[in-house]
């Protein structure tokens, strides 16, 4: 059939000993990303997503549309599809699995708690089940998050501090995905690593993440919505740009144990392993305000109010040394920077002109407006 053809071609490495990667949750924000670049240095890629509503699909297709130009087919499941999975791992001995599915975000939880059990807790299920009756065993390198760490105020966070106080369902969701984790690498010696993203943004990025709507609403002239701490602090987020995480993510796989060894080299059982990716310099909510603000040449109206406990966590900063030693990740992008990249791309893709801002002279009519 047709999309067994373009599931062979898409996922064929084009350098030798290139891996052979499935990357789940392809046309999101991260995985979009991640597909483009292990795609441009000759690995094959494969993508499946769901391509579900939890924000514009529309964005999600034209992400699709992007990768389809390099080549990357994504295959439109669900990862709770076992037979799916089955099948795809029967056509394709894929060397690695990237997997980004998830229902991301903390407040939808709200809203539609049962989305997060079932993308991220029996999703993951599905995906180590499939994964430990494939022949190889492909490596699996998947997203936690810096959520875990819950209410921890002793920062740095590192990989060995206390999580067992998530603040949302979210997080929940995530940290049962590592307890779940260690169990599959314990019985059936799976090679697992959880990757704790720390507030990724960047072009392309999540519409429901709030360096997006605060640029839409100031744009459109819109009250932006600033939550301050119970004790009137400032909250704060360890921002990290999305190319510092593509780089993470890479670097975990290139250094990721295969359970059976490629090339005949027996290297022991694989481990489980955990490392933080983020940016380790917080910046408060308000400091991304104003460089927003010196971007667009607008200023914004704000309402600060105190924080609703609605799951959201007063402040996160990683600590990156575990991923600096073992696979030698390096942010490079400060905030300023990753934001004009950002805004650079939201002007170019809704079609917007800017004239007063930093951001001015790289606004552009688009080929994707409306
Ligand atoms: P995203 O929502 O843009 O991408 C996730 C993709 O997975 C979406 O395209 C969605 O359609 C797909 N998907 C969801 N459930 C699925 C399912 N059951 N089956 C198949 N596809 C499904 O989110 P993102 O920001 O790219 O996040 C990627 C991963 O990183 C997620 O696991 C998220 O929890 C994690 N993470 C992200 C951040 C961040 O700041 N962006 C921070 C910490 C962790």
């Amino acid at each position: 059939p047709l999309w067994e053809k373009q599931v062979r071609h898409s996922s064929t490495p084009r350098r030798p000993n290139g891996f052979s990667v499935l990357v789940t949750g392809a046309a999101g924000f991260v995985g979009s990303h991640s597909s483009l670049a292990l795609k441009k240095r000759g690995d094959g890629v494969l993508g499946l997503d769901n391509f579900n509503d939890y924000y514009d699909p529309s964005l999600k297709r034209a992400r699709q549309a992007l990768l389809a130009k390099q080549s990357i087919f994504i295959v439109d499941g669900d990862i709770n599809n076992a037979y799916l999975l089955a099948k795809l791992f029967d056509v394709v001995p894929f060397s690695h699995v990237l997997h980004l599915a998830a229902q991301a975000g903390v407040r939808y939880a709200l809203q539609n708690p049962s989305s997060y059990v079932h993308s991220n807790v029996a999703g993951l299920v599905s995906l180590f089940e499939a994964s430990r009756q494939a022949s190889p065993q492909p490596a699996i390198v998947w997203a936690s998050s810096s959520s875990v760490y819950g209410l921890n105020e002793k920062a740095p966070f590192s990989e060995v501090d206390r999580t067992d106080r998530p603040a949302s369902l979210y997080a929940a969701t995530k940290k049962s995905g590592e307890a779940i984790a260690h169990a599959y690498n314990h019985i059936y010696g799976l090679s697992l690593t959880a990757l704790r993203f720390f507030t990724v943004y960047g072009p392309w990025g999540r519409p429901d993440m709030a360096y997006f709507s605060f640029t839409k609403d100031i744009l459109q002239g819109k009250a932006i919505t600033i939550f301050e701490r119970a004790d009137g602090q400032d909250v704060a987020r360890d921002f990290t740009y999305i190319d510092d995480i593509v780089r993470g993510c890479i670097g975990a796989l290139d250094t990721a144990q295969r359970s059976t060894g490629s090339g005949g080299r027996k290297r022991g059982p694989a481990q489980l392993r955990v490392y933080n990716l983020g940016n380790t310099s917080p910046v408060t909510v308000k400091g991304l305000v104003g460089i927003l603000e010196g971007l667009l040449g607008l200023t914004a109206k704000k309402n600060v109010v105190r924080m609703p406990g609605n799951g959201d966590v007063p402040f996160t900063h990683a600590n990156v040394s575990s991923s600096v030693r073992d696979f030698g990740y390096r942010p490079t992008t400060d905030l300023a920077t990753g934001l004009r990249k950002f805004v650079k791309w939201y002007v170019n893709y809704y079609g917007i002109k800017i004239t007063k801002g930093d951001a001015a002279s790289s606004s552009s009519s688009s080929r994707y407006s409306s």
